[in-house]
């Protein structure tokens, strides 16, 4: 058995964030995602996933868990969300 990767948790940054960081996806101010690989919403975006990687809906229980549609990496948005009052992910 593998060891399930573990999402990652992206960094808040004020503004549009175009520019990715190795190993970094961002989360913007309007809770807009930037993958690593330079995904963004607007280009290939991101499916919504259980922790296990496996496309859903996002449902009342969805844990807030994204896929990168380019690169497959997993994404929590849950700990960057709760830092913006009202903030909704998209
Ligand atoms: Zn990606």
């Amino acid at each position: 058995m593998n060891a399930l990767p573990v999402p990652l948790v992206p960094v808040r940054v004020a503004g549009y964030a175009p520019t990715p960081r190795p190993g970094v996806v961002l989360i913007d101010d309007e809770n807009f995602l930037t993958c690593m690989c330079r995904n963004r919403p607007e280009s290939s975006g991101f499916e919504t996933v259980t922790p296990q990687g496996v496309p859903c809906e996002p449902t009342a229980d969805w844990p807030g868990t994204y896929q990168c549609n380019d690169c497959g990496v997993l994404i929590n948005i849950s700990p960057a969300i709760a830092w913006v009052e009202g903030g909704e992910a998209r």
